[in-house]
């Protein structure tokens, strides 16, 4: 199912993970703070992975946040075993971070990696300093779900329909349902074993892309209204205030799909979208359509990604961080003065 020169690659490096699980008695494995579907899709299939292969070994899944698993994840099997970080109080032998190789998006986690005696990183983000004992971080991998998977293959275990959900639902919702740039045929042959394995590709789009509250729909029909473009409508951007949330009684934690109907727009090629945060703050999600790298716009505002998914963090309100990342994002067009689309003005 894999592409074979990936798992050659990958196979002394998923070696020296299996020798830090088989050295380890307590393990905890944790994902990025405000996990998505990759996120806590690749933990719960590992947790269930490294409980098989080893049943003597004493595993948490932890959740970076002091916050419930979000509701349109909560379907997942083994959610119920998610605990905060907060409330583990272990020194595990080993951390296994899933979907992160970056330690400050480990939120409370984060002293809980600092008391682990090890760490090991499964992940698909183009890493910065590698601080791990023994990871595969492969940019390349549609989703962490896919690493995850492969591990199972390397290790010999067989992929359980429960697995098989968990890392279906990791690679449905990185790939934005296969519609990314990332969607590659490796990601297609994942998704085929997956589902031969007892996945359920219904099942997972019936939870996390049908299953929205009104009240969020009606938020959405705000933030769709709001749409601005802007660089000959080349880049899109919308937002949603506090009042905003409040006004619906969205959750902040269930709008992870707001950017994705901004990048809607006909010809957009990057879409933004920002939403008030508590704290003071302002979340970004970046997201590019063509090859522009909009992770280095993200860097700039002091979070990551992937070249064509990206985020950040910035103190301050939504007019704030508008004054700041518009003109960076501007600043991507920079070099190509001149080459206006055909087809689309300046509008709102
Ligand atoms: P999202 O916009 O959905 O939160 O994130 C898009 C991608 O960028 C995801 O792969 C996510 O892990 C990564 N990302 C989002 N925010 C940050 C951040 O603040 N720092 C880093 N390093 N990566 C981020
Ligand atoms: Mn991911």
């Amino acid at each position: 199912m894999c592409d074979k020169a990936a798992m050659a690659s990958q196979a002394p490096s998923f070696d020296e993970i299996t020798r830090l699980v088989e050295a380890a008695h307590t393990i905890a494995i944790c994902a990025h703070t405000s996990p998505d579907g990759d996120a806590l899709g690749s933990e719960l299939a590992l947790l269930e992975l490294v409980e098989s292969v080893w049943p003597d070994k004493h595993v948490s899944a932890l959740l970076a946040d002091d916050d419930v698993v979000p509701r349109i994840y909560a379907f997942l099997p083994g959610a119920e075993r998610l605990v905060r970080a907060c409330d583990y109080h272990g020194d595990p032998d080993l951390f296994v971070c899933v979907d992160l190789s970056q330690p400050d998006r480990l939120n409370d986690a984060r002293v809980v990696l600092e008391r682990s005696a090890r760490v090991a990183v499964l992940d698909h983000h183009p890493a910065n300093v590698p601080f791990w004992d023994a990871g595969v971080v492969r940019p390349a991998a549609a989703a962490t779900g896919v690493i995850v998977a492969e591990y199972a293959l390397h290790l010999g275990a067989g992929l359980t329909p429960t697995m098989a959900q968990n890392l279906l639902c990791a690679l449905v919702t990185d790939t934005g349902r296969f519609q990314y740039q990332n969607a590659n045929g490796e990601a297609f042959r994942v998704a085929s074993a997956l589902v031969d394995a007892g996945a359920s590709p219904s099942d997972v789009s019936l939870h996390v892309y049908q299953s929205d509250r009104l009240s969020y729909l009606h938020l959405s029909a705000t933030v769709m209204g709001r749409i601005t473009t802007f660089e000959h409508g080349r880049i899109a951007y919308s937002y949603a205030t506090t009042a905003d949330l409040e006004a619906n009684a969205v959750p902040v934690a269930e709008c992870d799909g707001l950017v994705d109907i901004v990048r809607r727009v006909d010809g957009c090629e990057v879409a933004l979208f920002l939403k008030e945060v508590p704290g003071g703050k302002v979340r970004g999600n970046l997201r590019a359509k063509s090859d522009r790298d909009i992770s280095v716009v993200a860097r700039e505002m002091g979070g990551g990604g992937h070249p064509a998914a990206a985020g950040f963090t910035v103190e301050g309100d939504i007019d704030h961080a508008l004054a700041v990342v518009l003109p960076k994002l501007r600043a991507l067009y920079a070099c190509d003065e001149g080459t206006v689309p055909s087809s689309h003005s300046e509008r709102r």
